[in-house]
């Protein structure tokens, strides 16, 4: 008997038995058969419940959010999706909200009483806010540190090319503490598909960060420009450090042609970003994965200019992924489970993921008899650990 110990008893896993999780340091020590510690000093009774790696949420912005402050309408673009104009209304809604700092505090607490404990957002690092959107989150990170684990992106919103000083601005983010690089559609938006890569890239190697790059461009402007970030992903040999957000472009090809591009994708370690939006194609997410393509997933935008869904709940994700994708049988429910999940941890190259000897304490207690019940059920309450330690509970956090 170890008195640092925590035994968490009755914990249903992938295998469908009762378990003891054995919990040292916040790392998962042993795992047995339930009822085996009867002599542990510190028990937790999961109850049965069916126990889940933390949610990673791969791509959110915590700096736009409206959650938890007034009611922001959404207003629609004149002549369909224009991400110009659809950064102009952003620009107007910031103007009027509540305190950044606020707004993004709210938006964590209800991501991690749903689960998430491993997220990446995107902040906007521009000519219009320079580096004031990230000194604020930088500061709301650090309070969070013991119970979330947050990468930054520096983020173009702006474009890069467009927005006079954007290099040097995501340059000095990367000084300041961002943890990767980002882009912004380097053809529809920059014009420049060289030029604006040459600075992504140019930063990444540099400075030795990892790349995230939004492309919203459809059909064939987003898979030359995936092509691209492929071609130079190996030149550098950053396999496995780069990432393309929502790629809705390999939603709008045939199969042919997206088995063709899946594969280039897979072999440069190019993970793929899907929050299957409804508005949108969205990346073929089994053709993807059978071609061995990681695919994770986020929120992204919650209750903010872009749209007003949202209720920061990776589960829910996974519904919406395997509800859009046509996904009915298990394996296909729990492959739209893995998205949010291992896919979000590959991506994000995380430390010691998972429900595993070795592995953090980081899990959620799901009311379901298996992950493919819980991602059609969605059930609720839940109870959140981060390395052993209760962080939130019936919907609220812990502190
Ligand atoms: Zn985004």
């Amino acid at each position: 008997m170890n008195p640092m110990e925590i035994v968490f008893t009755n914990a249903k896993l992938a295998d469908g038995m009762l378990n003891d999780i054995v919990v040292q340091d916040g790392r998962i020590t042993a795992i047995r058969p339930a009822g085996s510690d009867a002599n542990a000093a510190n028990v937790v009774d999961i109850d049965g419940a069916t126990l889940v790696p933390s949610f990673v949420d791969g791509h959110i912005h915590l700096d736009t959010s409206f959650y938890g402050d007034k009611w922001i309408p959404h207003k629609s673009c004149t002549n369909g999706f224009d991400v110009h104009e659809r950064v102009a209304f952003q620009a107007q809604n910031m103007a009027v909200a509540a305190p950044m700092d606020e707004r993004a505090r709210n938006q964590l607490d209800l991501c991690i009483s749903n689960g998430t404990l491993q997220m990446r957002s995107h902040v906007m690092v521009d000519g219009s806010v320079g580096l004031k959107s990230l000194e604020t989150i930088l500061k709301v990170r650090e309070d969070y540190t013991d119970i979330i684990d947050i990468q930054l992106v520096a983020f173009p919103q702006s474009g890069i090319l467009k927005s006079p000083g954007t290099p040097e601005l995501m340059d000095e983010a990367i000084a300041m503490g961002a943890d990767l690089v980002g882009g912004l559609d380097p053809l529809s938006f920059d014009r420049d598909i060289k030029g604006h890569l040459d600075v992504v890239f140019g930063i990444a190697e540099r400075r030795g960060v990892d790349v995230d790059i939004h492309l919203h461009d459809a059909a064939t402007l987003g898979t030359m420009t995936i092509e691209e970030i492929c071609a130079r992903t190996t030149a550098l040999g950053m396999q496995g450090h780069v990432a393309v957000s929502h790629a809705y472009g390999l939603g709008d090809l045939a199969p042919e042609a997206a088995k063709k591009i899946a594969t280039l994708i897979a072999k440069s370690g190019v993970s793929i970003m899907t929050n299957a939006p409804g508005n949108h194609n969205f990346p073929p997410v089994a053709l993807l994965r059978a071609a061995g393509v990681n695919v994770f997933s986020g929120n992204d935008n919650i209750r903010d200019s872009w749209w007003p869904f949202g209720d920061g709940d990776m589960l829910r994700r996974a519904e919406i992924i395997a509800y859009r994708s046509g996904f009915f049988t298990d394996e296909e429910l729990n492959a739209a489970f893995d998205v949010v999940t291992s896919g979000g941890a590959k991506a994000l190259r995380l430390e010691g993921y998972g429900i595993a000897v070795g592995a953090k304490a980081d899990f959620v207690t799901l009311a379901a008899e298996h992950v493919p019940e819980a991602v059609v059920a969605i059930p609720k309450p839940r109870r959140v650990f981060k390395e052993g330690r209760l962080v939130a509970e019936n919907g609220s956090v812990i502190r």
